[in-house]
């Protein structure tokens, strides 16, 4: 309360040149096509990234489904998605939004660095944060032999034996990936069927070092003197147990909504994401959510961009509304 009132006197003291048309929450693919047209489009637009320009992508080795490029990096998409979104009249900041209120017609946000920003619409492209598995030894060893990114990290595993956990795209793409740094790859899967793309399983279960593990569920990180040596291991199916050496643990045991801030404010679906149709709108007037964070069934870049370029365009025929 305490805060809506300090929020709501600055609000007061703002003219409206200082309040934008749209600032928009995160920085990647959804986001930045968002600011694209938006900026395009001539209004006034900040986006707000808390990591770096082109956020998840960023953290992938290898793109192969953007169309158009055969093969790209995560690190050289961002790069491009930034540049373009300058070019287009958008701005980029780096910031973490700690508070997202409204107050009347007006969105304020603000910042861990105590700015506060106002804004007429809001974009919510938060995406979302690694599943973590919550057993013995992952918080212990985090950071220390437990990652969610082999991008980051790979390289301190060359010639060395790691383990990757999961099923999905994410894990083989990423397996694929350290199979060509490491030693040996062991990628755990707690079902023989894989969710990953059919060409990614293909290309893995072609390499040589790369080892498929299954049906196991990985029950806890194992480590002495401080160093990760293994995980511990138990059959689905005969329920045996089994410790599987590593120096390295890469877990993909998918995702979750980055919508913590949105709690209270806006209808979001039993497991967290922002209850919003194709059209973006969520159950907030003016503040629309796009890509990873909406609930959808397809979650990818492409239509991670599509739901960008359409939240774009909503806000801007919301600030259309508004005006009348
Ligand atoms: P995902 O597709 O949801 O797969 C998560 C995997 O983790 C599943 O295999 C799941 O097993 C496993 N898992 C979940 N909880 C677990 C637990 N407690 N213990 C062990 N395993 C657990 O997630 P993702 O691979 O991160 O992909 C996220 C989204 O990004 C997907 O929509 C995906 O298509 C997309 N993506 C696309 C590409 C690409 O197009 N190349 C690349 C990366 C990601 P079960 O299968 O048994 O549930």
């Amino acid at each position: 309360m305490e805060n809506q009132t300090a929020a709501q006197s600055v609000v007061q003291q703002e003219t409206a040149e200082n309040i934008y048309d749209l600032l928009i929450v995160g920085g990647g693919m959804a986001g930045l096509t968002a600011a694209i047209y938006a900026g395009r489009a001539g209004l006034r637009t900040l986006a707000l990234e808390s990591q770096i320009p082109g956020g998840s992508i960023t953290t992938s080795e290898l793109v192969e489904n953007w169309p158009s490029q055969l093969s790209i990096t995560g690190i050289a998409l961002g790069e491009l998605l930034q540049k373009q979104t300058e070019k287009c009249g958008a701005r980029i900041e780096w910031g973490i939004v700690q508070k997202l209120n409204k107050l009347e017609d007006t969105f304020v946000l603000t910042l861990d660095s105590g700015a506060v920003l106002q804004s007429r619409t809001v974009i919510y492209a938060a995406g979302v944060n690694p599943r973590r598995l919550g057993i013995p030894g992952e918080q212990e060893f985090r950071g220390r032999g437990v990652s969610y990114c082999a991008t980051c990290d790979g390289p301190f595993y060359k010639q060395k034996n790691v383990v990757v956990i999961g099923g999905g795209s994410s894990a083989v793409q990423e397996a694929l990936y350290l199979s060509s740094l490491a030693r040996t790859v062991t990628l755990v899967h707690r079902r023989e069927n894989f969710r990953a793309e059919k060409i990614l399983l293909d290309r893995a279960r072609s390499r040589a070092n790369l080892i498929f593990k299954t049906p196991f569920a990985v029950s806890g990180i194992l480590g002495e003197g401080g160093a990760l040596t293994g995980v511990s291991l138990q059959n689905v199916l005969t329920g045996e147990t089994e410790t599987l050496p590593g120096d390295g643990v890469f877990i993909y045991a998918g995702v979750e909504p980055n919508t913590g801030l949105l709690r209270g404010l806006v209808k979001l679906t039993e497991d967290g994401y922002v209850a919003a149709g194709e059209d973006t709108r969520t159950s907030v007037p003016g503040l629309f959510a796009a890509g990873d964070v909406r609930v959808k069934e397809l979650r990818q870049l492409v239509t991670a961009a599509a739901d960008g370029a359409v939240a774009a365009t909503q806000a801007g025929k919301y600030l259309q509304e508004l005006k009348f």
